[in-house]
């Protein structure tokens, strides 16, 4: 006997007149509006559209915390780029909104939880929307951030509901309201506590039978929104700017949003939706809206890996930590720990170091109280749970030390000899180290299976990624450990195989030597930044190695192509620069000027300097010197994979994601490859193949174009 699958609608009566219809996907935290939910809410709206025994209707969902969290995205990110059935997708939610909107009696949305996309748009079909503040109340449309528009009513509807400006705004960002914020915006006609919220909604729905305003609402958002030209020309010349000033015109989906808003809101809604449907129709299924979705779906899955194969490995309890060293990173290892609840405590041989790690530390943490992110009770409990020390003793009951010393491998092991002596044998030693080798210096210590790196990216504060370093001898419990100690305190981890420049700079070098390749045949240092902004990255290569630091940029570059001396390209640019004293920022100039706090200006005493390392002087295009800087970087990704430094492309691409800011929109280096097609890949490398090992494809690469296949792609 075939088992019917459970309903995900219940209907049911409040009393003789009044009905109350509950969402509750079976089988899974959350509710998505998928094909068979539509289905289903299709044939419940037909039916309650034929009620006439009823004066209302209220509609939630049965899931604490959560009301909708909107389409299902595996089908929309799956979904092939084909208008034709876009449109079909569209009208289906256009015309079950419609009958909603057409019920002969008033309606309420009691909203709980997560409110967003689909589930708004559902919601504004409703005549009113009453939230409880529960703190998973988030409401809005998220679409432009998997590089969709909202496709069901959401452009037009939000934008009769709150104004066009503030419509713009929410949906262009995709920012979503707390209850309260959409009670003051109008976006829900109250915020009540949880257990008030379905009484909240009977009462609104008793008063609106007493009155005709739920049809007057009903029209409201039919018509248009009758913004006179110059209004409308200026609403959507700030809203453009702003888009503009924030994606560079590299994501679609903002500007498309403002085109079905500007066009669409001096429409009637019919004629709105139209638009607006054309508009979504060019975005599903687009490279830049799967490249998001890929990347949104990658992120949930490594919020969740446990680092390493064996699923069964129980991470250690972790209650207190040790920071060695309270410079730059020390202290912003240390803060990190402290603000999510986790006593530390940090030591540094300098007791000067140590006084002013710390009141980095008290900085910052005053930081998020000016800026709202902390309240002032939260700062003082946060700096309570930090001690600090100048002696190891103070170390002898940590469960987990990170050592953040000064990057000298020699100092580092001999730190290392003397503190094990106080430590506990099975407390967790981690070392932050950039560049040196976890499994050379593991050999220094009595428990190599306690040891591992934990490299956390500068600034420590606003940089999630954590690469967590396995060296040969690490065990899977610290690995895991140190992964569940990183996700506490809000990091992403990457569990990495020890290798050099471990998985992020080992792939960043070969771009950014690249960079100085390109200045050596004659490139010119701002053509070469705009070529990778263009990309899509945050900045270009010649400002990073200034940020970085010329001297820190010439050392770890060296390790690196020391270590993988087949693909090197050295220059002597660097060592010039570093020996005319141009260190970065800091000094005052490197590449670019900085002095009197500039944020990096050309500077004509560069040009000699460069000339005495040229090689040539020719006119590079654009799209050489695209290629040039990021093929190295996917061959060397390529043999990253390869080698089993990760385990899977996504570590790969999430690694330089949030690592280096590696534009999402194309989804990561390795996803950038399989868009391209890797046969297409492997023709604009035989352009370069002269070269040198950097250009010439990987086994690994040939093997998978020969049979069709991508990084990812089956
Ligand atoms: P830093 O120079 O700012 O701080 C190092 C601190 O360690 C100093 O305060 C010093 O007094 C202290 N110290 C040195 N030897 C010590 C010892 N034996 N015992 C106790 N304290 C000692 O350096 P940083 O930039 O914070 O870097 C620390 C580590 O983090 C290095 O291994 C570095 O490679 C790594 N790292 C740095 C960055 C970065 O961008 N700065 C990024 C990632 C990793």
């Amino acid at each position: 006997m075939s088992q019917h699958p459970q309903p995900a609608f219940r209907l049911e009566m409040l009393d003789s007149n009044l009905a109350l219809l509950t969402i509750d996907q079976p089988g899974s935290r959350a509710n998505t509006l998928g094909q068979a939910v539509l289905g289903e809410l299709e044939a419940m709206a037909a039916q309650l559209q034929a009620r006439r025994d009823l004066r209302g209707l209220i509609f939630r969902s049965g899931k604490p915390g959560m009301f909708i969290a909107g389409a299902d995205l595996r089908e929309l990110g799956s979904a092939p780029h084909d208008p034709g059935m876009a449109r079909k997708l569209v009208k289906r939610g256009h015309d079950l909104i419609a009958v909603i909107e057409s019920l002969p009696y008033p309606t309420v949305a009691a909203i709980e939880g997560a409110c967003m996309g689909g589930g708004l748009e559902l919601a504004l079909g409703f005549d009113y929307r009453v939230a409880s503040t529960h703190p998973k109340t988030e409401i809005g449309l998220p679409e432009t951030k998997i590089g969709l528009i909202p496709g069901w009513g959401g452009t037009q509807r939000l934008t009769r509901l709150l104004g066009p400006s503030l419509a713009a705004e929410m949906i262009c960002a995709g920012e979503a309201a707390k209850a309260d914020r959409a009670r003051q915006i109008g976006l829900v006609f109250d915020a009540v506590p949880s257990e008030r919220l379905l009484d909240e909604a009977v009462r609104l729905l008793r008063e609106a039978q007493r009155s005709d305003e739920w049809k007057s609402l009903r029209k409201r958002k039919q018509q248009p929104v009758g913004l006179s030209e110059e209004q409308q020309s200026f609403t959507f010349a700030v809203a453009r700017a702003q888009v503009m000033a924030k994606t560079r015109g590299q994501y679609p989906a903002p500007l498309a949003a403002l085109e079905a808003i500007t066009k669409g809101c001096n429409l009637p809604l019919e004629e709105g939706l139209k638009i607006e449907a054309e508009q979504f129709a060019k975005l599903v299924g687009s490279p830049i809206s799967r490249n998001l979705i890929a990347v949104f779906f990658l992120t949930q899955r490594l919020q969740k890996d446990p680092g390493v194969a064996d699923a069964g490995v129980e991470p250690k309890t972790v209650q207190q930590v040790g920071v060695l060293g309270a410079g730059t990173m020390g202290s912003g290892i240390a803060m990190a720990h402290i603000r999510r609840g986790i006593p530390a405590v940090i030591l540094d041989k300098v007791p000067a170091a140590l006084e002013k790690g710390v009141a980095g530390i008290s900085k910052g943490l005053l930081g998020r109280v000016t800026s709202g992110r902390m309240t002032p009770d939260e700062a003082a409990a946060a700096l309570a749970r930090l001690g600090t020390s100048t002696t190891f003793s103070a170390l002898a009951d940590r469960d987990v030390v990170i050592e953040a010393i000064t990057e000298n491998e020699e100092a580092k092991v001999n730190t290392y000899r003397l503190l094990q002596k106080v430590l506990r044998p099975d407390a967790i030693l981690a070392s932050n180290t950039s560049a040196i080798s976890i499994t050379r210096m593991a050999q220094a210590v009595e428990r190599p299976e306690n040891f591992a790196g934990m490299h956390f990216f500068n600034p420590v504060e606003r940089m999630p990624l954590v690469e967590v370093i396995r060296g040969d001898k690490t065990s899977d419990e610290t690995a895991v450990t140190l992964v569940a100690l990183a996700r506490r305190i809000g990091k992403t981890p990457i569990v990495v195989r020890d290798c050099p420049g471990f998985l992020v700079n080992r792939i960043l070098f070969p771009y950014l030597n690249e960079s100085l390749v390109l200045l050596q045949e004659g490139g010119e240092p701002r053509a070469i930044d705009k070529a990778a902004t263009a990309f899509g990255m945050p900045m270009g290569p010649i400002t990073l190695h200034d940020l970085v630091g010329l001297n820190t940029s010439l050392h770890a570059g060296n390790v690196i192509n020391s270590a993988f001396a087949d693909r090197a390209a050295p220059t002597r640019i660097l060592d010039e620069l570093v020996a005319a004293g141009r260190l970065g920022p800091d000094s005052g100039a490197g590449f670019y000027s900085y002095a009197k706090g500039s944020r990096g200006v050309d500077d004509p005493v560069l040009e000699p300097i460069l000339a005495k390392c040229r090689t040539g002087k020719r006119q590079i295009d654009n799209e050489e010197i695209t290629d040039r800087l990021f093929l190295p970087m996917l061959t060397e990704a390529s043999r990253v994979l390869s080698e089993g430094i990760v385990r899977e492309p996504g570590e790969v691409d999430m690694g330089l994601l949030l690592g280096i800011g590696f534009p999402p929109f194309r989804g990561g280096i390795l996803r950038w490859a399989d868009s391209l097609g890797l046969s297409k890949v492997l023709e604009k490398l035989k352009r370069y193949e002269h070269l040198g090992v950097r250009f010439q494809p990987t086994e690994q690469m040939r093997k998978l174009a020969a049979e069709g296949k991508g990084f990812y792609r089956e």
